[in-house]
């Protein structure tokens, strides 16, 4: 008698947790749609850089097939979707989603392309890039961000994405060359390794400019080897850019 009413709580227990995982998942994908219209009205405002096309629906929908919450752990559904930037600890911050989105349409990503992420922190943009791209190779100087962003990617079946703990300034040329490179924390100016690792017809998006104050996002194009063309798109506030001590 005993064992089958432990047998009927632990099924009560059970349904009780499944209800309340998918009223979480409910609410994960209403809060992730909302945040997907957000970014979209948001996009109006930057007909200047996007055009009167705005954003592609390619990266929008990368945008919402992505689960921000999962990288950002402990953090309630409508925080994770909410258009703002958040710590990830260890002094790093995951960007405002509105500047994933613009960051990854700027870097233009064909589905054939091989893209170089630099500044990996919770994996979350090299998870929305590899939505677009045939591989996304990702460089982190943090080892526990390393560590943790590698793990979150994996448990999420990303594997065209690879994790490699590093200084990004040299880039990553076994894993290039790279159609596009994003990189994510900002530097004074744009590491010539990385103008090196990139395709002619590639671009790199980057915040340039001095730490802890204002930078200017910046396209570079690589137009012809040793040739590129620099275009200004907005101010935005990034973590630095830091440099390995050896
Ligand atoms: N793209 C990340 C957020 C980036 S925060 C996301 O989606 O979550 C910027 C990251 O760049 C930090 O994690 C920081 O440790 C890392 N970083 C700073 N300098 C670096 C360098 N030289 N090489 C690689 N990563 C660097």
């Amino acid at each position: 008698m005993k064992t089958l009413l432990l047998l009927v709580y632990m099924l009560a227990a059970t349904r009780g947790a499944i209800a309340q995982n998918t009223q979480q998942d409910t609410q994960c994908v209403l809060e992730r749609a909302a945040m997907v219209e957000t970014i979209r009205a948001y996009a109006r405002s930057y007909a200047d850089v996007l055009g009167q096309q705005g954003l592609s629906e390619r990266v929008l929908a990368a945008m919402g097939q992505t689960q921000r919450h999962l990288f950002v752990p402990g953090r309630s559904c409508s925080v994770a979707y909410a258009d703002g930037p958040l710590p990830i600890g260890l002094g790093q911050t995951i960007s405002q989603p509105f500047i994933v989105t613009l960051m990854t349409e700027l870097a233009d990503v064909a589905p054939d392309d091989v893209v170089l992420e630099v500044g990996t922190g919770s994996g979350y943009q090299a998870a929305v890039l590899a939505h677009l791209a045939r591989k996304v190779c990702t460089i982190e100087i943090i080892p526990q961000l390393a560590e943790a962003a590698a793990k979150t990617l994996k448990d999420l079946s990303y594997d065209n994405v690879s994790v490699r703990l590093g200084d990004g300034y040299v880039g990553w040329p076994e894993c290039g060359p790279f159609d596009a490179i994003v990189v994510t924390a900002a530097l004074g100016q744009v590491p010539p390794p990385l103008i090196e690792q990139l395709k002619v017809g590639g671009r790199l998006v980057m915040p340039v400019g001095p730490a802890y104050t204002i930078q200017t996002l910046t396209v570079v194009e690589k137009t012809g080897p040793g040739q590129t063309t620099t275009r200004a798109v907005g101010h935005v506030r990034f973590v630095p850019f830091t440099r390995s001590k050896d």
